[in-house]
């Protein structure tokens, strides 16, 4: 059995949180740009290929400074994003047909492992949807628009979500062409359309939503974390200095 498998590495976006002048995803962490350690940890993993989604102008940078200069040789396309994660996430699966199983992963992830990897695509070929995560350890609140706390969810219930999530691809591009190209006789985009667009944060929620399949979470890591803002990269730091050695 030779089932082809693609990763789509994220690094559309702005990046805003970070309030820095590069963008994050070109800062450097442990000597290297950051996008360089997700797209590291694919190319040494079992994927076949992968899909560099950058920002709509960078892509002759990612090419030459990133793919290039780093040897990346996994990378068949660097394709432009767009304004929201959704769009640059629907951008790659047009970039990926022909694949059998499709890992989603934002390059602001940069300590994914090998074995997290293969974690999920062993999920996706098993339960066709599934989704990095970690029981969270602190108590989460649900808070009304004034900031006062209104329910507390157990938290023996609540997974805080990463990346990868893995899918088979017909049943993710299937579930994005309906959420962003919803046909006139079906109520599609409709479900999620003006604000509920917006909150569409996590890819397992397009395939639930648009095609009742449920994904199955896959024990991530602790130190799998999204660097966001500038404490992150300090942590990230020191999970990679040990990871590689140094
Ligand atoms: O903004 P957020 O933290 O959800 O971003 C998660 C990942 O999605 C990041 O790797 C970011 O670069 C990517 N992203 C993207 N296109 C966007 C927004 C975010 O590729 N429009």
């Amino acid at each position: 059995m030779s089932d082809r498998i693609t990763a789509i590495v994220l690094a559309a976006g702005r990046g805003r949180r970070m309030g820095s002048r590069i963008q994050k995803q070109y800062m450097q962490l442990a000597g290297q740009p950051l996008i360089c350690h997700a797209l590291r940890a694919f190319e040494q993993s079992p994927v076949d290929d992968i899909i560099l989604v950058c920002g709509p102008g960078e892509e002759e940078y990612c090419r030459r400074g990133i793919v290039d200069a780093y040897g990346f040789a996994k990378v068949r396309a660097v394709i432009p994003g767009g304004a929201e994660r959704y769009d640059s996430v629907y951008a790659g699966l047009k970039a990926a047909s022909g694949c059998d199983y499709v890992l989603i992963h934002d390059g602001a992830r940069p300590c994914v492992t090998d074995e997290i990897i293969r974690a999920a695509i062993d999920g996706a070929r098993q339960y066709e949807a599934c989704e990095v995560a970690v029981p969270v350890k602190d108590t989460i609140k649900v808070a009304d628009a004034d900031e006062f706390a209104v329910e507390t969810p157990p938290r023996s219930s609540l997974w805080a979500m990463q990346t990868p999530q893995a899918f088979s691809y017909p049943l993710v591009y299937e579930a994005y062409r309906r959420f962003l190209e919803p046909d006139a006789d079906r109520d599609g985009g409709a479900l999620f359309s003006g604000n509920a667009a917006g909150a569409v944060t996590d890819d397992a929620m397009v395939v639930e939503r648009f095609m009742g399949r449920r994904a199955r979470l896959i024990r991530g890591s602790y130190e799998n974390i999204k660097v966001t803002t500038p404490e992150d990269l300090a942590v990230a730091e020191v999970f990679l200095s040990r990871a590689l050695g140094f």
